[in-house]
C-alpha cells in the first residue's frame, strides 16, 4: 500500500500526511483536508466474526498506511469503538434502525470524538505547549468532544453553543464536565459559533500565543471513523440477506453523509443514500438542481441539524469531482417540524418505536418508500430519544426512559459562561 496524501479542498496549501491533517483540523488555506483518492477494499477483506473495532481497523488501514499513527491504528480503534452500532429490527421487515447512540453521550458523535481524542493523544509531544480544542456545537458534538477529552493532560476544550437553542438536557451535558472542559453559551446561532471557531483557527497571531485545534466534523479524525459503522452494517446485511444496504441519513453539516458516500465509494455494499434534512433546505434545493445557496439557519425540533451552510459541503463536492456527479451520488429531502411531530407520534403509538427528532426526519422518508425488494433500508438513528425529552414527552404524554450514562451526567452540576457572538470576544477569552 502506498501512502495516501491529504490535499486541501481549496488547493492553496501543501498536501498533508494523515497525522498532519488530523493535528491541524482545518487546512491553512481555509479548506478541508480530503484523501487524494479513495482506496478500494473488498468485502472479503473483513473478518466475518469481527466486532466494530475490527471492521474499523481493516477499513481504515489504507488511510493510515505509512503514517506515524499507522502502527497504533488497532489500539486507536480498540480505544474508540468500545460500544457497538447495532441494527435493530423495525416493524417493516425491509428496514432496520442503525442505532448510533450507545456511546457515553448518547449520540453518534461519540464515535468520531473518541477516535479523534485517541489520535491526538498519540500525536502530542510530551513537552508540547497546552493545546486548546475548539468546538462549535448545535447540541451533540460538544458533549461528545467534552467526554472524549475530559481530564486528558495538556488539552483544554472550549465548547461554543447557541444559547437557548439546544435542549435543556443537551445544555446540561455541555456544562457538566468541568476541569479542562469549558462550556461557552454564545448569544447567537450555531452558524455564528461555527464562524467564530473558523475565525480563531485562521488567526495566526492568536495561534502564536494559544495553540488551537478543532474538533468539528471538519476534522478528518472525526470523519474517517464514521465510515466504520456503515461498513459494519452493510457487511452484516450482505451476509444475512444477500442485498446491499440503503441508507437514510439525518443530515446537518454533512459529516455523517460524507462518511456514508465514502464507504460506498471504497467498495462496501451500500446502495442508495438519502439525506433527510429538517426545514433548513440548503441541501435539498441543491440536490434538486438549484445552485448551492448557503444561508442563515432556522431553528427546528431537530436542532443538531439546524445548519444553513453545511461545513462538509466543500469536501463532498471535492470528492465527487463536480456537482453533476454529486447529484447522482445522493438525494435529499426536507422534513418540517409538523411532519417530525406526526412521525414521532405515529411510530410511538403504532409500533412502540421511540425516535429522536433527528431520526424522525429519516423515518419519514422511509415511510414514503414502497416495500423494498432489492435491498434493505437502514434508518440512521443519530441520537437517543431521551436527549430530547422536551419534544417527546409533551407529545407522547409519557416519560422516555433515560439510559444510565446520560442519567449519570444529568446528576452532575453544570455551568456555562456567556459569550458575545463575535470572533473578537472568543479571541479575548482564549488569550486570557
Ligand atoms: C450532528 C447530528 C446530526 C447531523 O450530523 P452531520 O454529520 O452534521 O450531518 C444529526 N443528528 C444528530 C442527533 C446529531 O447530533
Amino acid at each position: 500500500m502506498s501512502e495516501l496524501r491529504y490535499p486541501s479542498t481549496r488547493g492553496q496549501a501543501p498536501a498533508a500526511t494523515l497525522s498532519e491533517a488530523i493535528a491541524a483540523g482545518l487546512a491553512p488555506d481555509g479548506g478541508l483536508y480530503v484523501p487524494e483518492r479513495l482506496p478500494s477494499i473488498q468485502s472479503a477483506a473483513f473478518d466475518p466474526d469481527g466486532d466494530l473495532a475490527a471492521t474499523a481497523t481493516t477499513l481504515l488501514a489504507p488511510f493510515f498506511a505509512g503514517d506515524p499513527l499507522g502502527d497504533a491504528l488497532p489500539a486507536i480503534c480498540a480505544e474508540a469503538f468500545t460500544f457497538e452500532a447495532p441494527l435493530h429490527p423495525l416493524a417493516r421487515p425491509d428496514a432496520s434502525l442503525l442505532e448510533l447512540f450507545h456511546g457515553p453521550t448518547a449520540a453518534f458523535k461519540d464515535f468520531g470524538a473518541r477516535f479523534l481524542a485517541a489520535c491526538l493523544r498519540r500525536l502530542r509531544a510530551p513537552d508540547a505547549r497546552p493545546l486548546t480544542i475548539l468546538v462549535a456545537t448545535s447540541g451533540d458534538t460538544g458533549a461528545a468532544v467534552g467526554a472524549a477529552f475530559h481530564r486528558q493532560p495538556g488539552v483544554r476544550v472550549a465548547i461554543l453553543y447557541p444559547d437557548g437553542r439546544v435542549s435543556p438536557r443537551q445544555a446540561h451535558q455541555l456544562g457538566c464536565f468541568g476541569d479542562n472542559v469549558h462550556a461557552l453559551r454564545v448569544a447567537g446561532s450555531f452558524d455564528d459559533c461555527q464562524r467564530m471557531v473558523r475565525a480563531a483557527l485562521n488567526d495566526s497571531r492568536l495561534q502564536a500565543h494559544v495553540p488551537l485545534s478543532s474538533a468539528n466534523s471538519i476534522s478528518l479524525g472525526r470523519l474517517l471513523p464514521q465510515m466504520a459503522y456503515y461498513a459494519h452494517a452493510a457487511l452484516q446485511v450482505q451476509r444475512a440477506h444477500g442485498v446491499p444496504l440503503d441508507l437514510i441519513v439525518p443530515t446537518g453539516n454533512l459529516g455523517n453523509a460524507t462518511a456514508a458516500v465514502w464507504t460506498r465509494a471504497i467498495g462496501l455494499p451500500i446502495g442508495r443514500i438519502m439525506l433527510a434534512c429538517n426545514a433548513n433546505a440548503t441541501l435539498p434545493e441543491f440536490f434538486a438542481g438549484a445552485a448551492y445557496r448557503p444561508r442563515a439557519a432556522v431553528p427546528t425540533l431537530a436542532n443538531a441539524m439546524d445548519v444553513g451552510a453545511p461545513s462538509n459541503f466543500e469536501r463532498i463536492r471535492w470528492t465527487c469531482r463536480g456537482d453533476a456527479a454529486l447529484r447522482e451520488a445522493v438525494t435529499a429531502a426536507s422534513v418540517d417540524d409538523q411532519v417530525i411531530r406526526t412521525t414521532l407520534l405515529a411510530h410511538a403509538s403504532a409500533h412502540g418505536e421511540l425516535l429522536c427528532p433527528h431520526t424522525a426526519t429519516a423515518m419519514h422518508l422511509l415511510d414514503r418508500e414502497p416495500v423494498h425488494t432489492q435491498g434493505h433500508w437502514a434508518v440512521v438513528a443519530t441520537a437517543h430519544p431521551a436527549k430530547f425529552e422536551q419534544v417527546l414527552e409533551p407529545l407522547l404524554g409519557r416519560a422516555v426512559p433515560v439510559p444510565p450514562t446520560l442519567a449519570g451526567m444529568l446528576a452532575r452540576a453544570s455551568r456555562a459562561e456567556p459569550l458575545a457572538a463575535d470572533p473578537v470576544a472568543l479571541a479575548a477569552w482564549l488569550a486570557r
